[in-house]
C-alpha cells in the first residue's frame, strides 16, 4: 500500500516537474559501516574507495563500458547527475572518513532480522537515516548479494543498503562475476525507488519507467545483444534491456540507466530525501580543536597535555 502511494506521488510530482533540471550535482553523502567477523570480512579502505569510484562512474555515465550499450539506447542512456561521497561531518560534527568498522561474533547476517543495522544483534546503528546513505557490508547469508530499503513517507532506522562483502567495489574480496560494483549500483537504484526493469512483479510487470522496454522477466549471466526480441508480445524488436543496471545480468554486462529511471531517482530525492540536497557533509570541516584550559592548567587537544603557549 505504501509503495502504491509512492508511486502515485511519484507520478504527480514527475507531471508538475516536467521541466525540471537540477541546479546542481547532487552529492549523497555515504557511511560505509564494515560489519567483519573473519579477518577477510573487514574489506580494506581501497575496496571501499573502489566502490565509491564505480557509483560516480555509473551514476554520471562516465563508466568506461557506456560505449557497450547498444546504439539504440544511446539517446535515452541517462548521466543521473548524481554523485557519491564518503562523509567528512560524522553525526556529532567531528570529522570522519565515512568508514565505520565493526567487529561482530556473527558469521553471518540476514535479510529477515536486519542484524546489522543494530548494535543490539552484533551489527551497528544506522547514522541518521535522513541525511546519509547507509550502506552496511557485512557476510550476508542466503545467496543475497545485497538489498535495500524503497523511499517512503515512514523513514525507519533500518533504511539503508546491504551488500555482501564478496559483491563489493571490484578489488579485495570481489569475486566474479559480480566484481565491478554493479550490485551496490543497482541497491542504490531502488534505495531511490528504481524497480527491477521487468516489473518485479510476476511476468511483465510494469517499473513505472517509459524508456525501459516492458520485459518478461529478468535475465542473467551475459546475453547477447538483441535477447528475446518480442517478449511480452510487444513490437519492441530490440528485446529486453539486459544491460540496464536495475536487470540481474553480470557486472560485466550492466552499463546503463535510462532518462526515464533519472526522472523517477530525481523525484525520490526531492520528495522523499530532500537532505541530500543541501548539506555539507562531505565538503564542511570541523573546526581546529583547541586548547581546554581551566584555572590555568590548560590540556593539549593534540597529545592530551603540554604547555600553552
Ligand atoms: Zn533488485
Ligand atoms: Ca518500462
Amino acid at each position: 500500500r505504501e509503495k502504491g502511494k509512492v508511486n502515485s506521488q511519484t507520478q504527480k510530482w514527475l507531471n508538475q516537474h516536467s521541466n525540471y533540471t537540477p541546479k546542481a550535482i547532487i552529492t549523497i553523502p555515504v557511511v560505509v559501516h564494515v560489519v567483519w567477523n573473519t579477518n577477510q570480512e573487514n574489506i580494506s579502505d581501497a575496496q571501499i574507495f573502489s566502490q565509491i569510484d564505480i557509483l560516480n562512474a555509473d551514476y554520471r555515465r562516465t563508466n568506461a563500458d557506456a560505449i557497450n550499450t547498444p546504439i539504440v539506447w544511446n539517446s535515452v542512456a541517462a548521466d543521473c547527475e548524481i554523485e557519491f561521497c564518503l562523509a567528512t561531518i560524522d553525526p556529532n560534527g567531528a570529522a570522519t572518513t565515512g568508514i565505520t568498522r565493526t567487529q561482530t561474533s556473527q558469521t553471518s547476517f540476514s535479510i529477515q532480522n536486519d542484524g546489522m543495522k543494530h548494535s543490539s544483534s552484533g551489527g551497528i546503528d544506522a547514522w541518521p537515516n535522513e541525511y546519509y546513505l547507509n550502506i552496511w557490508v557485512c557476510d550476508l547469508g542466503g545467496g543475497l548479494l545485497g538489498y535495500a530499503t524503497p523511499p517512503s513517507n515512514f523513514l525507519s532506522n533500518e533504511d539503508g543498503v546491504v551488500i555482501g562483502y564478496r559483491y563489493f567495489g571490484s578489488t579485495g574480496t570481489a569475486q566474479p562475476p559480480y566484481h565491478r560494483g554493479r550490485t551496490t549500483t543497482h541497491e542504490v537504484g531502488h534505495w531511490l525507488n528504481l524497480e527491477h526493469v521487468w516489473g518485479g512483479w510476476g511476468s511483465c510487470g510494469n517499473d513505472n519507467v517509459s524508456d525501459t522496454p516492458t520485459q518478461e522477466d529478468e535475465n542473467y549471466s551475459c546475453p547477447s545483444f538483441p535477447e528475446s526480441p518480442n517478449s511480452c508480445g510487444t513490437t519492441n524488436a530490440n528485446g529486453d534491456m539486459f544491460m540496464n543496471y536495475m536487470d540481474y545480468t553480470n557486472d560485466a554486462c550492466m552499463n546503463l540507466f535510462t532518462n526515464g529511471q533519472k526522472a523517477r531517482m530525481i523525484s525520490a530525492i526531492n520528495q522523499y530525501r530532500p537532505n541530500l540536497l543541501n548539506h555539507n557533509l562531505c565538503t564542511g570541516s570541523t573546526p581546529n580543536p583547541s586548547w581546554n584550559c581551566i584555572n590555568g592548567g590548560c590540556v593539549d587537544p593534540g597529545n592530551g597535555n603540554g604547555t600553552y603557549s
